[in-house]
């Protein structure tokens, strides 16, 4: 089920412009990731009592947990305009060179997808974030030459889902690095209940929590799953959101019992069924699910380990006794029996 997919390229325009209205505007109204905020506050009022740009951050987890909000909420708190891009849509350095310039003294300029800048833009870069100077080409032909331009002092903030593949050199100038973790379904219970107050819906406070629970851990998810339960209770049960109707939605959406999407399951399901339930190594686990294996590292693996559905050994992931009782089947016993 698409709206039931953590990653962006899902969401229709729609969905986009629900997000919108259900984003956090400032601290205050983020739940949860206490200590990254306790940090986040501190460095921009520092910055601002300074009167300086606060040092470049980057921002790194799965997707859905508040990355590009994060990034809104301290242009918001910094008192300046955010600006917004992603890795891919910058092809050439020229790309980049008209928002650059286009910043004013203390700016955000966001990059979502970071670690898919490619190669020059990110080289591009380097000398922005460091020296606030970019090299610009004018005229062509013969004529061509390059002139240094000085840039105002800015904040880029980058997002990632995949820190992993970001270059050391990339790494090392951003002064602030952020990780963010799944939600725990307290958190996401108060995350829908603040979202259904925004979108005017009564919901009772198990229904929320039963909500949070089947979400991945992921705001994104529980927003998505709170639009299509409203739909639900509109039209069954006078637009109220209560737990029998919250658990009729998701039954009829197909939404695992804990929140496992597609290929969750289809990593569980493999682990078991084709390796015996492990160890495997994640490239040879990867190659079998067909996906690539930072992927799988680093967006779906942490939640199953946290959720207890797998187990990181030496030598390689194995899947727990948790993971079987999920997908009903039968673990073998551990040990050969002897008699
Ligand atoms: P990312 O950039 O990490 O993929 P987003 O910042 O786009 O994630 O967040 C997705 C949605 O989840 C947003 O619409 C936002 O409203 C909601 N959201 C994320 N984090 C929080 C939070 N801590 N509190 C409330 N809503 C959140």
């Amino acid at each position: 089920m698409d709206m039931h997919r953590p990653d962006k390229q899902h969401w229709d325009k729609d969905g986009l412009e629900f997000e919108r209205r259900l984003r956090p505007l400032s601290f205050d109204d983020f739940q949860g990731q206490s200590h990254l905020i306790e940090n986040l506050r501190i460095f921009v009022e520092a910055a601002n009592r300074r009167g300086d740009a606060l040092d470049h951050v980057l921002f790194h987890g799965p997707p859905g947990l508040g990355k590009t909000t994060l990034a809104h909420i301290v242009a918001h708190e910094l008192g300046v305009n955010l600006r917004t891009t992603s890795g891919p849509v910058l092809e050439k350095p020229g790309d980049l060179a008209g928002l650059l310039t286009a910043l004013e003294p203390r700016d955000v300029l966001f990059i979502d997808e970071i670690h898919r800048l490619s190669p020059v833009v990110e080289e591009y870069l380097y000398s922005a974030m460091e020296d606030f100077k970019i090299d610009i080409m004018v005229e062509t032909g013969p004529n061509a030459r390059t002139v240094q331009i000085r840039l105002e002092p800015f904040t880029l903030i980058g997002a990632t889902t995949r820190s992993g593949l970001l270059t050391a050199p990339m790494r090392a100038r951003f002064g602030i690095t952020q990780r963010l973790n799944y939600y725990d379904q307290p958190t996401l219970a108060r995350i829908v209940r603040r979202s259904a107050a925004i979108m005017e819906v009564p919901i009772h406070e198990d229904a929320a929590l039963e909500i949070a629970r089947r979400s991945r851990g992921t705001p994104r998810i529980a927003n998505a799953l709170l639009r299509r339960v409203r739909d639900f209770a509109q039209i069954k049960n006078d637009g109220i959101i209560d737990l029998a109707i919250a658990r009729y939605a998701l039954e009829a959406l197909g939404v695992d019992e804990y929140g496992l999407d597609e290929m969750d399951n289809k990593i569980l399901t493999t682990l078991i069924d084709k390796f015996g339930g492990g160890p495997v190594g994640i490239n040879t686990l990867a190659t079998a699910v067909g996906e690539n294996a930072e992927t799988i590292e680093e967006v779906y693996e942490p939640y199953l380990i946290q959720e207890g559905f797998i187990k990181r050994t030496p030598r390689g992931r194995q899947a727990t006794a948790k993971a079987y009782t999920h997908l009903g089947k039968t673990r073998p016993p551990e040990f050969p029996t002897l008699f």
